[in-house]
């Protein structure tokens, strides 16, 4: 199963949980479902979506990689630092479920961070 996710912004953290929810609520009843995506500059992450927190979360990993750096890899791409700032953060997260539900806590939300936009992205959801 995939969900699209488009941004605005060159790093832009958008909340997928409910799209997520609703992917996995049709498919499995009790489990584990991981959230992946399959590109080396965007990751996903648990964490809260409280809108200022989204907002400290973009600045913190826009200053997490200097994007003045002198990188080998700007020399064909010129976005090693948005590989670096996603592989920090990482590709997927691994959430369990029960009777359809994702098992997040009260403040946990799936974050999808976006370090290379703005761009459509898919993401992953798979189950077993
Ligand atoms: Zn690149």
């Amino acid at each position: 199963m995939e969900i699209s996710v488009s941004t605005s912004a060159p790093i832009e953290v958008v909340d997928v949980t409910e799209r997520v929810e609703e992917v996995v609520g049709d498919d499995v009843d009790s489990g584990v479902a991981t959230v992946f995506v399959s590109h080396t500059t965007a990751a996903v992450v648990v964490n809260e979506a409280e809108p200022r927190l989204v907002e400290d979360i973009e600045e913190f990993v826009d200053g997490l990689v200097p994007d003045d750096g002198r990188y080998r890899h700007d020399e064909i791409d010129d976005n090693a630092d948005s590989h670096i700032r996603s592989m920090l953060l990482g590709p997927s997260v691994t959430v369990p479920v029960a009777d359809g539900a994702l098992q997040l806590g009260t403040w946990q939300s799936i974050l999808f961070v976006e370090c290379d936009g703005p761009r459509t992205r898919t993401v992953q959801v798979l189950d077993d």
